[in-house]
């Protein structure tokens, strides 16, 4: 055991019982060397950076270590901890209801949250559920939905709770009171090359969604040429980390791992990806999208999972799952109809016939990104009406000039060659890419 030495209030060194002591440097070095940091190590180091005793730089240091030397679970679920205790949790009335969350990893024309959160309601789980802005080539929910004139996703803690409860779901920005050492942090690993390591996202990650209180949480982890993991075994790796994390943190989770090797759906931008989810929750959305969304629902809902996919689909048919949509979107002050319109499209056509054999689908992200919908820099201004449509999937047979993907912009010439590029198309034929393909259990 290991008490805080505070002179004059400020932990510079920690004292171990036994009369040892550690200072900042000592505890990098140690991970660093690869060696194990306990609990109390790891809470005094993260409280020392959330309370600013440890400067940006040894945090970077400290990063750097973890990036090189990795930490095996009870480290990651102690830096969690540290984490989300450096801010406050959402507090829930004991009356009996579910909440439930998913969190996804990110990928291009991934709009599962507005048509999951939404659908699940109707089988009377709430869901708080807090997103994210794009992040490199990945669309950002909260940009999407900001494409809804008056949508906040600004809300305070309290608002967060009492809409919840009003109208089922929000999807809503993590405010500076959840886990804001991971705020920080993030932005620091930003920019000292740090993002992609294991324990540094599964504790990004779960600190922020574990600050929601929720019930159960699914992961929905990406893999492919559109994903922030290329390989399916790093997206495995991070799986399994993020479920075990949850698991000891006492909060139901599953993860399922997905292809990102071609868009979700049809359309990838903001508004077109809106309209997209409101055909969906309207009953007639695109199959994958649909798939997803009902695998990532059965994950969080108790019971027969056939019997549940029954029950969500009629929540689909009958508009109630739209129903619950609207009044999300209107609780958190957004006006649907008003919605931003779209850029004229302008098609882009195959230049041979043959069949879809791949599609770069990170160019498509940030082809978006360059027809300003998206942000290069942080502060960019989003242009909601720029998208893309795609009109193929991977193993498609495409005729020669036959349309395969629909540019919506006002100066859509910039992006032909570049969506030519990104979809490669030859003599064989190809297999369509599975989409849903393992289910990670604690
Ligand atoms: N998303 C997060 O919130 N954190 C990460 O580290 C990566 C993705």
């Amino acid at each position: 055991m290991c008490r805080l030495n505070c002179p004059l209030g400020i932990p510079r060194q920690l004292d171990f019982e036994n009369g040892n002591t550690v200072n900042p440097a000592q505890l990098i070095a140690k991970k660093r060397d690869g060696q194990i940091l306990d609990d109390d190590e790891i809470r005094w180091f993260v409280d020392g950076y959330g309370q600013g005793t440890i400067p940006d730089y040894q945090m970077s240091a400290m990063a750097m270590a973890i990036y090189f030397s990795g930490m095996n679970a009870v480290e990651t679920a102690a830096l969690t901890r540290s984490a989300l205790e450096s801010g406050t949790r959402l507090t829930w009335p004991d009356n009996g209801i579910r909440r439930v969350d998913k969190h996804s990893t990110g990928g291009i024309g991934d709009k599962v949250s507005l048509v999951l959160a939404p659908l699940l309601t109707c089988c009377g789980v709430q869901v708080p559920m807090l997103s994210g802005r794009g992040l490199g080539p990945t669309g950002g929910t909260l940009d999407k939905l900001e494409a809804i004139p008056g949508f906040r996703t600004d809300l305070s803690l309290d608002e967060i709770q009492t809409m919840t409860q009003s109208a089922g779901c929000v999807i809503t920005g993590a405010s500076s009171e959840l886990a804001p050492v991971d705020r920080r942090l993030y932005g620091l690993r930003d920019v000292t090359a740090t993002v992609p390591s294991i324990p540094l996202i599964t504790a990004s990650i779960m600190s922020k969604k574990l600050a929601e209180s929720p019930d159960a949480l699914v992961l929905d982890v990406k893999f492919g040429n559109g994903a922030f993991m290329a390989s399916k075994e790093d997206a495995l790796e991070l799986a399994h980390s993020l479920v075990a994390t949850g698991e000891q943190m006492n909060v139901q989770t599953t993860a399922i791992l997905t292809n990102m090797n071609q868009p979700l759906g049809r359309m990838c931008g903001n508004v077109n990806e809106v309209n997209e989810s409101i055909d969906a929750l309207q009953g007639n959305g695109e199959s994958d999208l649909v798939e997803l969304t009902l695998a990532l629902a059965i994950e969080l809902l108790p019971g027969d999972p056939s019997g549940i996919r029954a029950k969500l689909l009629k929540h689909l048919s009958s508009g109630a799952a739209y129903e619950a949509f609207e009044r999300m979107v209107s609780t958190q002050g957004g006006q649907l109809e008003q919605r931003c319109k779209l850029a004229e499209p302008r098609d882009v056509c195959a230049s041979r016939a043959g069949w879809v054999h791949s599609i770069d689908t990170q160019s498509i992200g940030y082809t978006i990104i360059d027809l300003g919908g998206g942000r290069r820099s942080l502060g960019d201004e989003v242009d909601h009406s720029v998208g893309i449509e795609m009109l193929v999937k991977v193993g498609d047979k495409v005729d020669a000039n036959q349309p395969f993907a629909r540019i919506f912009s006002a100066q859509p010439d910039t992006a032909v060659s570049a969506i030519r590029d990104a979809v490669v198309i030859d003599d064989s034929d190809c297999d369509p890419l599975i989409l849903v393909h393992e289910r990670v259990t604690a």
